[in-house]
């Protein structure tokens, strides 16, 4: 199958860098959210990545405008109505996926496979607001999306062979090592052995038994970890790791070890998500 043009929902941390490599193997991209300031906020982003690589000598100036210029913004959904395969990113609640798969399954060409780029949520259960069950796959990258190297393909229960493949093979494309999910389970493969670290983590510091600081050194130092778990909440979104938390202790029997620390559920409540507000566990303001 021939992908020349694949429509992005959601323009935010990860929609903006699923787009940016979408244009970087000469795919036209269509890139939709429900704001022109958040448009304009992802393609800023997006421009300021590319400049980085430029002036690092990763990436021709040519190049750069090129894969730039194959980026369309737009809050206008009917503009995705031409693509060849769209990837969702908005934010994580599943009745906001849901009702986004019915309209986009009404828009887009019937053979078009829709993939979601969600962390944790059931694909059977966003495929059953559409009418295509056998193309919705899960294609999830990881943040920041250009430069993290894996993207795990998650099969619902209808999903087809041909849907994992097509998916896998344009992942590869953009230069991925990919893994197959093939069950639908919450938070597949990375984000079920990265929860819990983050939920003990916090609890090591609401307990007292040590500081934020120490437990991200004690993790880099001793596990080799490239960012300890304060760190990596920070650069994820704060609010990521809750709602992911939230929804694992939901669908998986509400075992006490999938529950949110106090103290998670008060960053949120305080605004305090990481580095896209400012301010989370560390301080970005300067
Ligand atoms: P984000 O909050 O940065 O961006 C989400 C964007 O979606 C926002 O700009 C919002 O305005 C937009 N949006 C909301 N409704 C929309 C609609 N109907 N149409 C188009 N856009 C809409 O969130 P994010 O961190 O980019 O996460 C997006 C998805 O990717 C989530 O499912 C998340 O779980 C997943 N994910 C996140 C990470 C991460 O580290 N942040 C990693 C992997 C996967």
């Amino acid at each position: 199958m021939d992908i020349k043009k694949v429509g992005v929902l959601g323009a935010g941390a990860m929609g903006n860098g699923i787009a940016q490599l979408a244009a970087h193997i000469g795919c036209d991209v269509i890139l939709r959210d429900i704001k022109d300031e958040f448009v304009e906020r992802g393609i800023k982003n997006i421009d300021k990545f590319l400049s980085r690589s430029v002036e690092k000598g990763k990436l021709e100036a040519t190049e750069k405008d090129a894969i730039l210029g194959r980026i369309k913004g737009t809050t206008d959904m009917s503009q995705l109505k031409d693509v060849d395969f769209v990837v969702e990113a908005v934010i994580e609640d599943l009745d906001l996926k849901k009702s986004v798969f019915k309209e986009l399954d009404e828009l887009c060409r019937p053979e078009v496979i829709l993939a979601t780029n969600t962390s944790s949520m059931s694909l059977t259960e966003i495929a059953s607001a559409t009418s295509r069950p056998d193309k919705v796959c899960g294609m999830h990258f990881f943040n920041p999306a250009p430069l993290m190297r894996l993207v795990e393909v998650i099969r619902g229960f209808s999903t087809s062979d041909e849907a994992v493949e097509i998916t896998t093979g344009l992942a590869k494309k953009m230069g991925k090592i990919t893994v197959e999910v093939k069950k639908d389970s919450p938070g597949f493969i990375v984000n079920r052995i990265m929860i819990p670290h983050m939920i003990e983590a916090i609890k090591i510091v609401e307990e007292g038994i040590a500081s934020m600081e120490d437990v991200d050194t004690a993790v880099k130092n001793g596990l080799n970890y490239p960012m300890g778990p304060f760190e990596l909440m920070d650069l994820t979104g704060i609010d990521v790791c809750y709602f992911v938390a939230e929804y694992f202790y939901k669908e998986l029997n509400k075992e006490s070890k999938w529950a949110s620390p106090n103290l998670l559920k008060t960053m949120i409540r305080a605004n305090k998500l990481g580095r896209k507000t400012g301010a989370g566990w560390y301080d970005y303001s300067k």
